[in-house]
């Protein structure tokens, strides 16, 4: 069976963002322990921050990633990052991440500060993913008014992945359904991080607005043409931190089985939590097999052992 981590992050250092070692050794080990056959890298999010620094910093970033991919072809794979603050430099990565280092996909982060990725300025970013049918994995990020609100909250208990790294996946994608990019470009695999986050459950919420004057049938048909339930199932979900019955229970009936993906979260969460999740969840063996990487190898063909484009080293499935 292939196992496909689509939630992994690299570290183009020794260590990862919480001070813990991380090697790319340690990533093959994770994945051979857990009989992973490939893991599809993001890397932190990149600012351009008025010099070229951001830029090159990208740059630098994904041709390291690149590098990793090719020295274990099969196992590895990359979600580029882009420099979001200067669009234009945007969408030069984005074609060189394409064009020369064969990118899976581009990996953006939720929001980049307080500009939500629905933001009208990232517009031609997505008509040139669309025009080239790019996978887009969207991870949350905390802004300084986040983690403001997780100190008001309970100062250090409360992480802002518990509370707010949910919710800015939430915001980002009522918004790119609301302004309709999700409608209009068509050809973008939309993937977005730990199963919607507070979306889910946002969901009949909105839908039932048509019971409200303010609101109404005519504002939400305008809104969401053909109900905000289909527009949110046609984008994809890596469940990763979404495990949990009553939330996965949630997802299988909101989004169709076949837009659903293993994540792992890797390095801030071991490899094993996740598998044993999903393990538990007593999912039936066609439905198993297609979250554990059924589902993201349709979606990265050089990574489906069936495929022409079979690269794999074997692994351990
Ligand atoms: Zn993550």
């Amino acid at each position: 069976m292939t196992s496909i981590d689509i939630h992994h992050h690299f570290y183009p250092t020794s260590k990862d963002n919480e001070g813990r070692r991380w090697s790319v050794e340690m990533t093959l080990d994770e994945l051979d322990r857990n009989g992973i056959t490939a893991a599809i890298g993001s890397l932190p999010p990149v600012r351009c921050t008025g010099s070229d620094d951001g830029c090159s910093q990208a740059r630098r970033w994904n041709e390291w990633a690149t590098r990793i991919c090719l020295d274990h072809p099969g196992r590895l794979g990359v979600f580029a990052s882009l420099p979001l603050r200067d669009v234009d430099a945007a969408l030069a990565e984005f074609a060189y991440a394409y064009d020369v280092l064969h990118a899976d996909g581009i990996g953006l982060p939720t929001n980049d500060g307080d500009t939500w990725l629905s933001d009208e300025r990232f517009l031609p970013l997505y008509e040139e993913m669309n025009r080239r049918k790019a996978v887009v994995f969207f991870h949350p990020y905390s802004t300084a008014r986040c983690l403001d609100l997780g100190h008001a909250y309970g100062g250090d208990l409360i992480s802002p992945a518990w509370l707010e790294f949910p919710t800015n996946t939430g915001r980002t994608i009522l918004g790119l359904l609301a302004t309709g990019v999700t409608r209009q470009f068509k050809d973008i695999r939309f993937i977005f991080c730990h199963g919607g986050g507070i979306m889910p459950a946002l969901l009949g919420r909105i839908a039932g607005f048509e019971g409200w004057d303010t609101v109404g049938p005519d504002t939400l048909e305008r809104t969401f043409p053909g109900g905000v339930h289909a527009a949110f199932a046609r984008l994809y979900f890596d469940c990763a931190q979404a495990y949990a019955p009553e939330m996965f229970a949630l997802l299988r009936r909101i989004a169709p089985a076949s837009h659903l993906l293993f994540g792992s979260d890797y390095s801030y969460f071991p490899v094993a939590h996740s598998v044993r999740q999903l393990n538990e969840l007593g999912l039936a063996e066609g439905v198993h097999a297609a979250v554990a990487g059924g589902n993201a190898a349709a979606l990265f063909p050089r990574f489906d052992p069936g495929s022409q484009g079979k690269i794999r080293s074997g692994g351990n499935t």
